[in-house]
């Protein structure tokens, strides 16, 4: 049986032509960690960052790891300048698996 968490799966906003709209989606996030739902566990940058470093080449890949304080389970969120973002919940010891790259952003 599959529950429904009414603050992490309500995130990700669709275009009309069903891909995800990354920047509807950041917003949303940033909502729910500002209202406290949500928190940041390990990302690339701040969630702010994501879409403005993913416009400005040569990066690969933002991903953020983010714990939903309501139902308790870890959201990968990921943005890739080549290729559609991915929303999906993880296993919370996906993060510690997770190739990182240095702190640059930071
Ligand atoms: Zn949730």
């Amino acid at each position: 049986m599959k529950e429904v968490c009414l603050c992490c799966d309500t995130i990700v906003v669709l275009n009309e032509d069903k891909n995800i709209n990354i920047h509807a989606t950041c917003e949303a996030l940033i909502e729910r960690c500002t209202s406290g739902k949500m928190k940041v566990i390990r990302g690339d940058c701040p969630l702010e960052m994501m879409e403005k470093l993913l416009n400005s080449d040569p990066i690969y890949s933002i991903v953020q790891f983010i714990h939903c304080n309501i139902c308790n389970r870890t959201i990968f969120w990921g943005l890739w300048s080549r290729g559609v973002p991915i929303y999906k919940v993880v296993e919370e010891k996906e993060i510690e698996q997770w190739p990182w790259k240095d702190d640059k952003f930071r």
